[in-house]
């Protein structure tokens, strides 16, 4: 009897105990002899290593598509009875054949949440494993993208390696573009259409808390915590009373342009003669105006998006808890700056909002309650509309909002996908092409090859892994550092306050001393580019972009697969940097051939507890993530480039052709996406 053929779930299942361990929290050691290699499921891949499908989020978007795995009847009083619905067809077509004739049906990966025991949602590690199992075809999901989700990209194994729903990833995350946090665990999902936030930093004002008593199994009910997301608000009828008469689409040049004027007035001079400026259009549905052409959303459900109404309406986004915002005062009926607070009894529709005032008169109140639709994000251009006492205190609350918003999504302390002892070539990478180079070590039983005194070291390359054999015994070479994995022991792999994972020194390290060699994939030009194209059309600002130029566009990537030196932080005073060297890879005959490979080395002393950093050196000035090194001379960007200083070169200049530094060109995150 022929085998069973694995199923694709199975497959990748197997491949992922085969290619995780649980590895201990932080801090960690690296085990210098770890001898995994990856292996590739190429079922898997297929599936998800196609083409990356661009999600043309925000430009064309779908309606938060209704729940068909759980039906739910409200008992009126904040609960409701939830019955399961496991059906054999695709959660977004409903139909067992998909749209391009693929009848395969992917599992999700991911478990329900919000589970509840003694009136409390239980911890991430107290809930037992309750599997999601929503259904659905690969490009169904593909192309499904409310809330910026993306399938294909969270699929991939440098983002989560699973293949996960809508209901896995916070919106209130993905649409900041901060796609690791959005997969942080502890959610609230809707429980009537396809969505999730976190439930203590990102929770929608204006929502309704569900608690849901879910049937799971014969005898076993569970309550999970649950709400009615602000998109099932019933909003016929409504009549807004008030605009903000300024354009609320990001990037608006003409609200860019006034926002400078009001900032930096000028005395009156002639106006030039000047094209009339494109009239506002007030939403139907909120206090909102935009400019036709800043509209960022052209299509919702595959038709042209409504002219008279704001994207904000239209993709029915949502304001967090905690979100600074302008909305219209019930007893002034004014606009006023205020604070979206977690409401008290939670009403569908209805924020409460906190007041901001310098000094709250008296007859003011000091919170309200809100309609959704009367509440806006707080951007520069209203600051515009503050009253002359207001002003400066609106601009400061402002700043600080603008600032620090991002701060409230959760930390990330991601570990690489799959640990690596030494680097290994991309899928279908082409080789780079390798040098013939003559092994110049006359290394003796009293020079075991140290990296001050071997001729091939001073050279620039490391001895080939023959070279041991040639001397007498009792002889080590110590010049194959990088080919065999070697990682320093005194340094271990950290979290840090602010900038994610970091690696520390154990021990005192002192200048020149080899840390450990940078190991990944090694991509070739095409592959490169690829991956390149891959992060940018994720718009991912915490993207794990990990790449470092080595030679003739060739880049070693550490974002699925690396070491240590992948946790290396970037600081504008860096103490390591990188350096370039040639390994050993073959013998044709007598010649013998290297390739480039990089290693981190001690600049300075590093005392022991102290960070290890090195220049990241962005070659792309767009980026998006701020430099928290702290040094004097941070440049805020991490686009520094050090110089090597004085002593270095010339000492590093003595022997033979000298040894290069790294190219530690890393490639920029992606450029702004139009929306938020
Ligand atoms: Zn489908
Ligand atoms: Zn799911
Ligand atoms: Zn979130
Ligand atoms: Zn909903
Ligand atoms: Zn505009
Ligand atoms: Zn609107
Ligand atoms: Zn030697
Ligand atoms: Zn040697």
């Amino acid at each position: 009897m022929a085998p069973r053929k694995r199923t694709f779930k199975e497959d990748a299942d197997a491949w992922r105990t085969e290619h995780t361990r649980d590895l201990p929290e932080a801090p960690m050691k690296f085990p210098v002899q770890d001898v995994s290699h990856p292996r590739e499921s190429n079922k898997i891949f297929a599936l998800i290593n196609k083409e990356v499908v661009p999600t043309n989020w925000p430009d064309q978007t779908f309606d938060h598509i209704a729940r068909n795995d759980l039906e739910i009847v409200e008992n009126g009083d904040g609960t409701a009875q939830g019955t399961l619905q496991k059906k054999p067809v695709c959660y977004f077509c409903k139909e067992q054949r998909g749209p391009q004739n693929d009848v395969m049906l992917l599992t999700c990966d991911g478990q329900m949440s919000g589970e509840m025991r003694d009136g409390e949602v239980m911890s991430e590690k107290d809930r037992p494993f309750r599997p999601c199992g929503i259904r659905f075809h690969r490009t169904c999901a593909s192309t499904y993208n409310a809330d910026d989700y993306n399938f294909q990209y969270a699929a991939r194994f440098e983002c989560q390696g699973k293949i996960l729903c809508p209901l896995h990833c916070c919106g209130a995350c993905n649409v900041e573009h901060q796609k690791q946090s959005a997969y942080v665990p502890m959610l609230t999902q809707c429980a009537i259409c396809l969505r999730a936030f976190h439930s203590e930093c990102c929770l929608p004002g204006g929502a309704k808390p569900l608690n849901v008593a879910i049937r799971l199994g014969r005898s076993e009910t569970s309550t999970f915590r649950m709400i009615v997301c602000p998109a099932h608000q019933d909003t016929t009828g409504t009549v807004i009373q008030k605009h903000l008469e300024s354009c609320c689409e990001a990037g608006c040049p003409i609200e860019a342009k006034k926002n400078k004027e009001f900032e930096n007035p000028k005395p009156s001079v002639p106006k030039p003669k000047k094209t009339p400026e494109e009239k506002l259009q007030q939403c139907k549905k909120c206090i909102r105006s935009f400019h036709p052409s800043c509209k960022a959303t052209k299509k919702i459900n595959n038709q042209d998006a409504p002219a008279d109404i704001c994207d904000n309406c239209v993709c029915q986004d949502t304001i967090s808890v905690g979100v600074t915002v302008i909305a219209l005062c019930p007893k002034t009926k004014k606009f006023q700056l205020g604070k979206v607070i977690r409401p008290t009894d939670g009403q569908l529709g209805m924020m409460e909002i906190k007041w901001l005032h310098k000094n709250r008169p008296a007859s003011y109140p000091e919170k309200s309650l809100v309609p959704n639709s009367e509440v806006a994000e707080m951007r520069k251009c209203y600051l515009r509309i503050a009253a002359a006492g207001q002003l400066k205190f609106w601009a400061e609350e402002f700043k600080h909002w603008d600032e620090h918003h991002l701060m409230r999504c959760p930390k990330v302390y991601k570990k690489v996908f799959l640990e690596v002892k030494t680097s290994v070539y991309a899928r279908k990478s082409k080789k780079m092409n390798t040098l013939l180079l003559p092994d110049v070590c006359k290394c003796g039983p009293n020079k075991n090859c140290e990296r001050n005194e071997c001729e091939n070291h001073m050279d620039g390359r490391e001895c080939p892994p023959h070279c041991a054999s040639k001397k007498s015994p009792g002889f080590t070479c110590n010049n194959q550092l990088i080919s065999l994995g070697y990682v320093h022991p005194g340094l271990e792999v950290r979290k840090t306050e602010e900038k994610g994972q970091g690696v520390f020194a154990t021990e005192d390290i002192k200048e020149g001393e080899f840390l450990a060699g940078v190991h990944g994939e090694i991509c070739d030009p095409i592959e490169s580019k690829k991956r390149m194209e891959v992060i940018e059309s994720a718009f991912d600002y915490q993207c794990n972009n990990y790449s470092m130029t080595l030679v003739q566009d060739y880049t070693m990537d550490m974002g699925k697969y690396g070491n240590i030196t992948r946790y290396v932080n970037h600081s504008c005073d860096p103490n390591s940097e990188l350096m370039m060297d040639y390994v050993f890879v073959e013998q044709r005959g007598k010649k013998l051939f290297w390739e480039s490979r990089c290693y981190l080395e001690a600049r300075k002393d590093i005392p022991k507890g102290t960070e290890v950093t090195i220049a990241y050196g962005f070659d792309r000035k767009n980026l998006m993530i701020d430099c928290k090194c702290r040094a004097d001379n941070c440049t805020q960007d991490m686009s520094t480039k050090p110089e090597l200083d004085k002593k270095v070169k010339t000492k590093k200049a003595k022997p033979g052709k000298g040894r290069k530094r790294g190219a530690q060109t890393v490639n920029a995150p992606p450029a702004k996406k139009a929306k938020k």
